[in-house]
């Protein structure tokens, strides 16, 4: 089976509004829940008859749970949705198919549950683990169909899932047990409360025999590293940048955001990733840094080269395993300018991403002299842009290659405008562009934006006169054997 075609989702039960957004309306509850209980109802009669007798059923599924200072109402036909819907989505995966589908339901049944948090129930010291379990639990769902969108449904990426869902779940059955403790003596016949005991005998692994508070909060540890590990990984292309920062900003603020922080904020990152839509009100978590990002230049240098990283001077296979594919002429380019130039890498990457890559080309560390990330990024209508006029440089000695326009429309006339390269190994680009980069340091040019300028129209010019070696026609043009015309 061909996992990364997405199949078209069944449309009976979505609504949408007039943007054509998801909207789930609150309005069906009340017909969910009815089947929900007809299904679990007709699920559970069987086990359940043997040892209950009808006198003594106690048909409410909302019981009280002793907290420590009062009772509280406990939903527990809700709880045993929960985990039905969430334990779907890994038996899905487990098994492989769609599971973006049982993600969806489980979403949806989290839209309207009445259980907002479990939180509520523990004493205070518990009160973050427990938090922070049904954040994970929420993401991991959301993880689940957001692959889908993605198409990122691959061996690894659904093995790595696996391992998320396994321990939110094992989560959720601790906290089940950890709720069952408290609940009320005059309800331990409760037929609800009868069907969550024989769910946690049943799902409850031998393994895990110890204190529910610790396995939580070991759980939430490695949930942290493989959430973490799953973003960088999956969203680390820039056009991802808002997906990854919103996921980032929710792990790093775990024990300040509450579960409906991150329900909203991802329920609107599903509607923008579906339609795209920019009247969505998702919160945008990138911060736009004020300069100067550089230290004042060292005194051996005076102009500066800027120079992206993906598809510029590398361009990476594998995204699961950083092993990038390095640009023809990269090392002999750094080398060669790192005498003219002070050179600095900007990339809209991630930082753990550029360093594995930098350290890789640059290993002693002589050429590239800082290196700028996604944060030095400045955001404008969601497409991050590299504002050299952050870098605290002069812009009449500051030089900016990028395969992108786009990233350097704040300064365009700084820019070179560098071929995307993927894997061709006969690309001649970063050779080409060596000694007219020299020339401009060695000639001093007084302001490189005019340079540029007239190397950019001169390589035009000769590209449509049909010259195939526009590099070496525009050196001429600068070392003198040749005269620009103004
Ligand atoms: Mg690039």
């Amino acid at each position: 089976m061909n996992l990364n075609n997405r199949p078209a989702r069944p449309q009976n039960n979505i609504k949408r509004n007039s943007k054509n957004e998801i909207v789930l309306n609150t309005n069906n509850k009340e017909n969910i829940i009815k089947t929900e209980i007809k299904n679990k109802e007709e699920k559970n009669t069987e086990i359940n008859s043997k040892n209950i007798s009808n006198e003594n059923i106690n048909n409410s599924k909302m019981i009280m749970a002793v907290t420590k200072d009062t009772r509280l109402p406990l939903n527990v036909e809700d709880l045993l949705i929960q985990e039905d819907k969430l334990y779907k989505i890994l038996d899905n995966i487990r098994i492989k198919v769609n599971f973006n589908f049982s993600a969806e339901e489980y979403l949806e049944f989290s839209h309207i549950t009445s259980i907002q948090t479990f939180v509520i129930f523990f004493d205070e010291k518990y009160k973050e683990n427990i938090n922070n379990a049904q954040i994970y639990e929420f993401i991991s769902a959301v993880l689940s169909d957001f692959i889908y969108l993605k198409n990122f449904v691959n061996e690894k990426s659904v093995d790595h899932l696996k391992n998320i869902l396994f321990y939110t779940h094992q989560n959720l059955i601790m906290i089940i047990v950890l709720l069952l403790k408290q609940i009320g003596i005059e309800y331990q016949n409760n037929i609800w409360v009868l069907k969550l005991k024989d769910l946690v005998k049943l799902k409850r692994a031998e393994s895990m025999n110890g204190d529910e508070h610790f396995i939580i909060e070991l759980n939430n540890r490695l949930l942290f590293n493989s959430v973490i590990n799953f973003i960088k990984i999956y969203f680390k292309n820039p056009n991802d940048y808002k997906i990854f920062s919103i996921f980032n900003e929710i792990l790093n603020n775990l024990y300040r955001v509450t579960l409906d922080n991150v329900k909203n904020n991802l329920f609107n990152l599903k509607n923008m990733l579906i339609y795209s839509s920019e009247n969505t009100s998702t919160s945008f978590v990138h911060i736009n840094l004020p300069g100067p990002f550089l230290p004042p230049i060292n005194k051996k240098y005076e102009y500066t080269l800027v120079l992206d990283l993906d598809e510029t001077i590398i361009h990476c296979i594998d995204q699961q395993e950083i092993t990038p594919l390095i640009r023809p002429g990269t090392k002999e380019f750094l080398s060669e300018l790192s005498i003219y130039y002070e050179i600095v890498i900007f990339t809209a990457s991630i930082k753990e991403y550029a360093d594995t890559i930098l350290n890789l080309i640059d290993e002693n560390k002589k050429w590239i002299s800082h290196r700028l990330y996604r944060p030095h990024t400045t955001v404008l209508k969601s497409t991050y842009l590299k504002d050299i006029s952050k870098l605290g440089r002069d812009l009449s000695k500051t030089i900016i290659i990028d395969n992108a326009c786009d990233n350097f429309q704040l300064q365009s006339d700084n820019g070179i405008f560098i071929k995307t390269w993927i894997d061709d190994k006969d690309d001649k680009t970063l050779y080409n562009l060596i000694p007219v980069l020299k020339e401009i340091v060695i000639k001093k040019i007084k302001d490189v934006r005019k340079a540029l300028r007239k190397i950019r129209d001169t390589m035009i010019r000769l590209y449509v006169k049909g010259d195939n070696t526009p590099y070496s026609t525009v050196l001429q043009y600068i070392t003198g054997e040749k005269k620009l015309k103004e």
